[in-house]
């Protein structure tokens, strides 16, 4: 008999029941026991779903209150100096601290690294590893969830992951110290944690090693050796489970390994279904993962069951597993909640909820029971989005597959075109901009939030955003910036600003996803071709222009972005749609030219984490990421500038593909890390202009003059002083004036010292 299993279920809920939980006792307006109460009726709601819907194997622990990595490293006992634990057991007040930091009683401890979770917008907190760090077996939490379940007459399947993800996702902050070194004493207690589940009953674990799908050195190769075979099977089932990509060279390791069972991808490592055909052992379960857990799309039944049928013919029911492809985590909760959806966009749509009885339809299907009306209406709704003319926009179509390479290209090398730009521009040596948004105060989300609502009139949104930007243009002069902004304030998100105004986006009312902690973002769905209808910027930034005689930065989302931050569909190449939304763009540049605009900054902070996990898979990647912003830029006179601005990664490694994208300017995140990016420079001459940010935004701190002074001294001896602009690292729309105001006072100020000391060294030359 074939089973139906789930990997994970999203935990926030889905009326962000727990962001609200956490949010209010972090402000203490709640208690501890509120915000456990609120915990624990999700995870009810959630285990009871799972079983309405079908499922036999239902994950626990993998709820969590803040991160599952988090979690993961309390249960280890890795729990960093700084926060005073002293072994026992880690409390919620230690484990908010690691998260989120803690300013309180005169302390002042930092919270622990944040990134994103392989190649997803989730984000997971960064185990810290040091000589010192001592493995102890820390939280009951994975225990005490199972045999909550259990208390509901639930069995479940406990979730971890597994010893070699956790340390290969982990940072070592020891010099002498590779994460990997710490892996026998960490065996130790996954060897305590598995003979506990197995003393409470539990019969199977889902482990998850998803660092499987990525490119492996030897040593870490043979880390999953050792750590498996340490491990043995300990009594328990285990399904090592393997998520995000397919095996590829990592398939003979991974079947290898002594499990009861692997998890696959078959969604995403397609490529591995001929070669686990021929080479899975026979006793080994093999749990395919044929539902995407990570878009929002109807899958195709009929493909993922004619994938599966195979396997079964192989191998026999009794050792196949149906499943999503990955942790539902990454997907909506519900989609019955989206009453105002277009109804045609709406039937061809599954979120975690509607997934779950997709993976139970192909399990009774496999079983001999297939429910044919299910599968004749998943079947329509397959077809119609194939068909529709929602989706299909022959002039869109034409005008990508007529793109040419000149397409990408502007008129003349930097070289030229910066002599064009000065003659115009007339800036001074280190000119001074923002990233783009000012803050976002209470006044403009209230004025937003009644627009929106229909309280206030389109004349008086409009006139109130026309007081923003006149406010903040004069701001600007008085505090003496070069190249002024308009400042974003129509803009709720740099995404969904635009996929508003384009055609082929739609947009839920209730599709959250978990970013990171109580946070959680709704992307757009991008469903059909997408094109411009009208100018998206113009109006604002011409209304800006034609309030300062100095150049105004005009400010879109690039492509990349846009594609990365959305839900994309999965009927043609990313790579296809991403081209289409730079057209877009493109045409919006060539207008705000026409209008005046001489300066036009294209925003990809994205463009880093769309790079996928395997090294092979970059170059082509980088490829079409690159084209596509060129083309989005590269329609205009060699006198207007373009700008790009990149934060939120670490970009050393891209950095040729960066300077491929020939952005006049870019401006890019560093003051969290500004010799590690500076040092970039040092042996690749970044051949453009370029902002490294002087001021981190991130911080509520103010930087001194003295700081950004030194900042930019350090900038000057890799670069040249006809390169560098000065620029805070991102957009201000999370600060208040309260703290912009002196920080770009201070910014202003160590650009003239530097200006300065320049021109005095000019003068010692002559
Ligand atoms: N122009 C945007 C802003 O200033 C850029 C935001 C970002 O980089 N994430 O807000
Ligand atoms: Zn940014």
């Amino acid at each position: 008999m074939v089973l139906a299993a789930n990997l994970g279920f999203p935990r926030v809920g889905v009326h962000r029941e727990l962001k609200f939980a956490l949010e209010s006792f972090w402000k203490k307006t709640s208690t501890e026991q509120d915000l456990l109460t609120v915990a624990k009726d999700l995870r009810k709601r959630h285990w009871t779903l799972q079983r309405d819907r079908g499922m036999d194997i239902i994950p626990s622990n993998d709820f969590s209150l803040y991160d599952h990595m988090l979690d993961m490293s309390c249960l280890l006992g890795a729990v960093p100096e700084r926060y005073g634990f002293k072994g026992g057991l880690v409390n919620h007040d230690t484990y908010f601290a690691m998260a989120r930091g803690r300013q309180e009683g005169g302390q002042d401890v930092v919270a622990m690294e944040m990134t994103k979770w392989m190649d997803t917008n989730y984000h997971y907190i960064v185990p810290e590893l040091t000589k010192q760090t001592q493995f102890a077996l820390s939280s009951n939490k994975i225990f005490d969830e199972y045999q909550e379940a259990k208390a509901l007459g639930i069995e479940t399947r406990p979730v971890l992951v597994g010893p070699v993800s956790y340390l290969m996702l982990s940072k070592s902050y020891d010099a002498g110290l590779k994460p990997l070194d710490l892996l026998a004493p960490l065996l130790e207690v996954y060897k305590a944690i598995f003979a506990k589940l197995k003393t409470l009953g539990v019969k199977d674990v889902q482990i998850d090693e998803p660092c499987l799908a990525t490119n492996l050195t030897a040593d870490e190769k043979k880390a999953f050796e050792t750590a498996y075979q340490t491990l043995g099977n300990q009594g328990l089932n285990y399904i090592l489970t393997v998520y995000f990509g397919g095996l590829r060279d990592n398939l003979s390791l991974a079947l290898s390994l002594p499990s009861a069972g692997l998890h696959v991808d078959l969604v995403r490592g397609s490529e591995d279904i001929d070669a686990l055909l021929a080479q899975a052992p026979k006793g080994k379960t093999l749990s395919l993962g044929l539902i995407e857990g990570r878009n929002i799309w109807k899958t195709d039944l009929n493909r993922a069951l004619a994938v599966a049928e195979k396997f079964v013919a192989a191998r026999g029911g009794d050792t196949v597993i149906v499943a999503p492809s990955c942790s539902l985590l990454h997907s909506p909760v519900d989609l019955d909640q989206e009453t105002k959806l277009d109804s045609e966009v709406k039937s061809w749509l599954s979120f975690a909820t509607q997934k779950l009885t997709e993976v139970s339809s192909l399990r009774d299907a496999l079983n001999g029971k297939k429910d044919a009306a299910f599968f004749a209406d998943n079947q329509a709704a397959v077809g119609s989005r194939q068909s529709s003319s929602l989706i299909h926009n022959t002039a869109v179509k034409q005008r990508v597959s007529a793109l040419t390479e000149a397409m990408k290209n502007r008129k003349n090398p930097f070289s030229k075109r910066r002599l064009a730009q000065k003659a115009d521009l007339n800036l001074p040596l280190l000119p001074t901009t923002t990233i783009g948004s000012f803050p976002q105060t209470k006044e403009v989300r209230h004025a937003r939030a009644a627009f929106n609502k229909g309280e206030m009139n389109q004349a008086s949104y409009d006139q109130f955003l026309g007081e923003c930007i006149q406010n903040a243009i004069k701001i600007q002069h008085e505090l003496d910036i070069d190249v002024p902004v308009h400042g974003e304030f129509e803009r709720n998100d740099m995404v969904e600003y635009f996929g508003e105004q384009l055609s082929g986006f739609v947009f839920t009312k209730n599709g959250w996803v978990q970013s990171y902690g109580s946070r959680c973002v709704k992307p757009p769905v991008i469903f059909g071709d997408v094109s411009r209808p009208a100018p998206m910027t113009v109006q604002w930034t011409t209304y800006a222009q034609a309030l300062s005689p100095r150049p105004v930065k005009g400010m879109l989302t690039g492509p990349i972005t846009i594609l990365q931050w959305s839900f994309v569909r999965d009927d043609q190449p990313r790579s296809v749609t991403c081209n289409q939304i730079a057209l877009a763009i493109r045409d919006e540049v060539m207008d705000l030219e026409k209008a005046g605009i001489k300066i036009i900054q294209i925003d990809e902070p994205a463009i880093r984490e769309g790079l996928p996990l395997r090294k092979e898979d970059q170059t082509s990647y980088l490829n079409w990421a690159v084209g596509a912003f060129r083309i989005s830029a590269a329609g205009v006179e060699d006198k207007t500038q373009i700008h790009t601005h990149m934060c939120y990664s670490e970009f050393n490694d891209i950095m040729d593909s960066v300077a491929d994208m020939d952005a006049d300017v870019i401006s890019i995140e560093t003051s969290r890390s500004a010799m590690e990016l500076l040092s970039a420079f040092i042996e690749f001459k970044y051949p453009n202009d370029i902002g490294p940010g002087v001021y981190d935004i991130h911080s509520p701190r103010i930087p001194k003059t003295d700081e950004m002074a030194f900042l930019l001294r350090k900038a000057l001896d890799v670069l040249n002083p006809e390169q560098i602009w000065v620029n805070p690292d991102c957009g201000l729309k999370t600060r208040g004036w309260a703290e912009v105001l002196p920080a770009m006072q201070n910014m202003v100020a160590a650009t003239k010292i530097l200006r300065q000391e320049l021109a005095a060294e000019q003068k010692d030359a002559v």
